[in-house]
């Protein structure tokens, strides 16, 4: 990351960013709104909220809906985790690249009156880094069952590009994090949904079994998606399913899950009694475990919208 970034990342995570909010604290003649729509102007605002900001997050190559990301979360660093354990590119270095492109793009239009197109910040953002779109490029080329080879098949805990590369059983598995609907719950109270879908072949056709359950909160979306791999686990064992694909849309935790060992350096400490419990119930199975995008799959993308459905059906 350019030291530039790195200041600018670290004045916005210690919440030190003259946003007009901020800055109008401390004299009348700093406007308090955003100098595009008249709002009051405070990071989420402008990095998120603002009509320009939502702009560019929805446009290539994040297709984020930055409005919805955003709800839901009371600090930056929980929504900055969510981007950097969902998205195909969140490494820390594209987001906050990005986000310094938007204050920058901010600034040249509020002291400079320099117009740019929300487009216009990602191409700033490519000059910046050198990987940022690559996965992008690969993104456009959508595979149909026909191009597919084994040869596309990544390492475990990579992203698998379409679950259709993987053979034999898979069950996805996914987490509401601190959700209000599950039965039972006192007003005000949370918890942590967990949603599994296995697909078994079978004689030529497939079995389909879907599960949701709950438990008590979690302190991290990173731990609820644990909690809800190593639920989905616990159902392969039960089930005695030889060989399955454990997929999940949180990339951190696929890594984790891959390396076979909770010891590594790698492995945030917050999930490794889920993990070793995930290793322990899989041992005998001989589980591969991979990330999937549900942006670029049409499969996991169903089920999640049968899931999220499900679970606000069922739990509302
Ligand atoms: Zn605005």
């Amino acid at each position: 990351m350019l030291p530039n970034i790195k200041t600018f990342a670290w004045r916005l995570l210690r919440r030190a960013l003259p946003t007009g909010l901020r800055a109008g604290r401390f004299s009348i003649h700093i406007s308090k709104t955003c100098c595009r729509c008249g709002q009051q102007e405070d990071e989420v605002h402008l990095f998120f909220m603002c009509s320009f900001s939502r702009a560019a997050w929805f446009s290539s190559p994040w297709f984020v809906r930055s409005d919805a990301l955003v709800q839901g979360h009371s600090t930056l660093h929980s929504v900055i985790d969510v981007l950097r354990m969902r998205h195909l590119y969140g490494s820390l270095s594209n987001i906050c690249t990005l986000l310094w492109c938007l204050w920058k793009a901010r600034n040249d239009f509020l002291f400079h009156r320099a117009k740019s197109l929300p487009h216009q910040v990602h191409i700033a953002a490519l000059a910046l880094t050198s990987n940022v779109y690559d996965n992008a490029l690969l993104l456009n080329q959508t595979p149909t069952p026909t191009q597919l080879s084994s040869n596309q098949i990544p390492l475990p805990g990579r992203t698998l590009r379409s679950d259709l590369l993987a053979d034999g059983a898979k069950i996805y598995s996914d987490a509401a994090f601190r959700t209000k609907k599950i039965p039972g719950l006192l007003q005000g109270q949370v918890g942590t949904g967990v949603g599994i879908f296995i697909s078994l072949p079978s004689n030529g056709g497939e079995i389909n079994v879907q599960v949701q359950a709950s438990a008590p909160p979690t302190s991290t979306p990173l731990q609820a998606e644990a909690l809800a791999l190593n639920f989905a686990a616990y159902l392969a064992s039960q089930l005695n399913i030889a060989q399955p694909t454990f997929l999940t849309d949180c990339l951190v935790l696929a890594g984790a899950a891959a390396l076979g060992n909770v010891s590594t350096s790698e492995t945030p400490w917050s999930i490794r009694k889920s993990l070793a419990s995930f290793f322990k119930t899989t041992y005998q199975l001989q589980p591969k475990v991979f990330h999937i995008s549900r942006e670029i799959n049409d499969v996991f993308c169903c089920f999640y919208r049968t899931l999220t459905c499900l679970l606000q059906e069922r739990w509302q």
